[in-house]
C-alpha cells in the first residue's frame, strides 16, 4: 500500500526529538551517539550554539529574498571560500546533486564553441547525486537502472586506474570527474601521487579537473578539502553537506577561467544561496576552517585509526581492514558480512553508523566530536562485532 510519504527509503523504525552535540535522543527517550551525521552533514554536531545563535539571528531578519537581489550573507560565504581555496568564484545550490548538475552544466558551457569536447571521464563507484545529470556522471547499475535515456558523454574507469586514465585522456575529453575519496563507494582512497597524476593528464589535453567533494570536503579528512593534501588544485569543485552544517547547503566553486561562460542567465535557482543557508554556512566556516579545528580533527583521526585497527585486530572474521582519512572513516567487513547488519546491532549498542557499498560501514562522526565520545563509540563497535561474530560462530 502506499505511504503518504513516497516509499522511496528503507528507513529505519527510529526519530529523534533533538539532539545534543554527536548525541541523538529518539522520541521514546533513548540516547544514542551519532557516527552518521547525517551521512557527513552535521560536522558541529547536533544544535551547535554557534550555528543555533546564526540561524537564529537571521530567521528573525530575513529568510529569502531571491538572486535579483544582493545577498550580503551570500557574498560574505562565498568570500570565505575564494580566501580559503583554489577558486575565484562561487555559485550557490541547495544540494550536492544541484552542485554536481550545476558543474555539467559548467564543463558543457566551456566548450560550447568546441563541439569535439564531449567525453566526461568519470569513476566506476561514484556517486554525485540523484539528478539525471548525476547519474550518468556516476554511471552505476543501482543508480540508472529504469532511468534511461541517459544524458550521453560518460565513461567510467576503475577508480584510480591511472595507467587507465592516461591511455584514454585525448582532446575530445571535457572534463574528469573524480571524489578524492569516495564516499558511498565505500571510503574508497586514491593511491598515493594518483590526484597528481589526474591533474597532469588533465593538463595534457587542457580538460577540465572537476573534484566532488560534498562528503569528503568541510574539513572531514583534517584538511578544509580533501585533495589539498595531494598538492594540487581543481578547476571546478563540488561542495555540499558539512557546508551548511545540516542546513540545505551546496556550492560550485570555479577558477575564474572555468567559470568564464557562467554569465547572467546562463545558470539559476531561485533558493540557492538564500540568507538564511548562508549566514549559518558562514558561521560553519568560522568554526571549521581554523588551524586548531582542523588540527583537532586529524588528532582525532589517527586515535580513530589506532582504536579501530585495535578493534579490527580483535574481530579479524568481521573486519578486514580499515579505510579512510582523519573522521572519515570505514571498517571493510569480511566476505559474507553484510553492513546492514553491523549497522543493526551498533544500533541496538546505541552508536548510529551508515552502510555503504564494497562491505563497508562508515563512520562520520560530527567533526566536533571529543576522544572520549570517540572512544565510546569504539567500546560500542567492539560489543556490537562481538554480538555479530557470536551469531555467525
Ligand atoms: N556527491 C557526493 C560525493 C555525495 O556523497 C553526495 C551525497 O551523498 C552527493 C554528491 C549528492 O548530494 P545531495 O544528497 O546533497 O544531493
Amino acid at each position: 500500500m502506499i505511504t503518504p510519504v513516497m516509499p522511496t527509503y528503507n528507513r529505519i523504525p527510529l526519530s529523534f526529538e533533538r539532539g545534543e552535540g554527536a548525541w541523538l535522543v529518539a522520541t521514546d527517550g533513548r540516547r544514542f551517539l551519532d557516527f552518521g551525521a547525517g551521512i557527513a552533514v552535521n560536522v558541529l554536531g547536533h544544535a551547535h550554539p554557534a550555528l543555533v545563535e546564526a540561524v537564529s539571528a537571521q530567521a528573525a531578519k530575513v529568510w529569502h529574498v531571491s538572486n535579483l537581489y544582493e545577498i550580503p550573507e551570500q557574498r560574505m560565504l562565498a568570500e570565505a571560500l575564494v580566501d580559503a581555496t583554489f577558486a575565484d568564484t562561487v555559485f550557490f545550490t541547495n544540494s550536492g546533486t544541484e552542485a554536481a548538475e550545476g558543474g555539467i552544466k559548467l564543463v558543457r558551457k566551456y566548450w560550447a564553441a568546441e563541439p569535439s569536447r564531449t567525453r566526461c571521464i568519470a569513476f566506476e563507484g561514484a556517486f554525485h547525486g540523484r539528478s539525471t545529470g548525476a547519474i550518468a556522471a556516476a554511471g552505476g547499475a543501482k543508480l540508472t537502472e529504469g532511468f534511461g535515456p541517459l544524458m550521453p558523454g560518460f565513461e567510467h574507469l576503475p577508480f584510480g586506474d591511472i595507467p587507465a586514465l592516461e591511455a584514454t585522456m585525448d582532446e575530445r575529453v571535457a572534463a574528469v570527474f573524480i571524489e578524492p575519496i569516495q564516499g558511498e563507494g565505500g571510503i574508497r582512497t586514491l593511491p598515493d601521487g594518483a590526484l597528481k597524476a589526474i591533474r597532469a593528464a588533465c593538463d595534457r589535453v587542457g580538460a577540465l579537473l572537476v573534484l566532488d567533494e560534498v562528503q569528503c570536503g568541510m574539513g572531514r579528512t583534517g584538511q578544509l578539502f580533501a585533495h589539498e593534501r595531494a598538492g594540487i588544485t581543481p578547476d571546478v569543485m563540488l561542495v555540499a553537506k558539512g557546508i551548511g552544517g545540516g542546513f540545505p547547503l551546496g556550492a560550485i566553486l570555479a577558477t575564474e577561467a572555468a567559470a568564464a561562460p557562467m554569465v547572467a542567465g546562463s545558470h539559476g535557482s531561485t533558493y540557492g544561496g538564500n540568507p538564511l543557508g548562508c549566514a549559518v554556512g558562514v558561521r560553519v566556516m568560522q568554526t571549521v576552517n581554523t588551524p586548531d579545528f582542523l588540527g583537532a580533527v586529524r588528532a582525532k583521526g589517527g586515535f580513530m585509526q589506532q582504536r579501530l585497527g585495535a578493534l579490527a585486530a580483535n574481530h579479524p572474521d568481521l573486519i578486514e581492514e580499515v579505510r579512510g582519512e582523519g573522521l572519515m572513516l570505514g571498517l571493510r567487513l569480511t566476505e559474507g558480512h553484510a553492513p546492514a547488519a553491523l549497522v543493526d546491532v551498533a544500533r541496538e549498542e546505541g552508536l548510529l553508523l551508515v552502510p555503504a557499498a564494497d562491505r563497508v560501514v562508515r563512520l562520520l562522526p560530527p567533526l566536533s566530536i571529543t576522544e572520549d565520545e570517540l572512544a565510546e563509540g569504539c567500546a560500542r563497535l567492539d560489543r556490537a562485532a562481538g554480538s555479530i561474530a557470536r551469531v555467525a560462530a
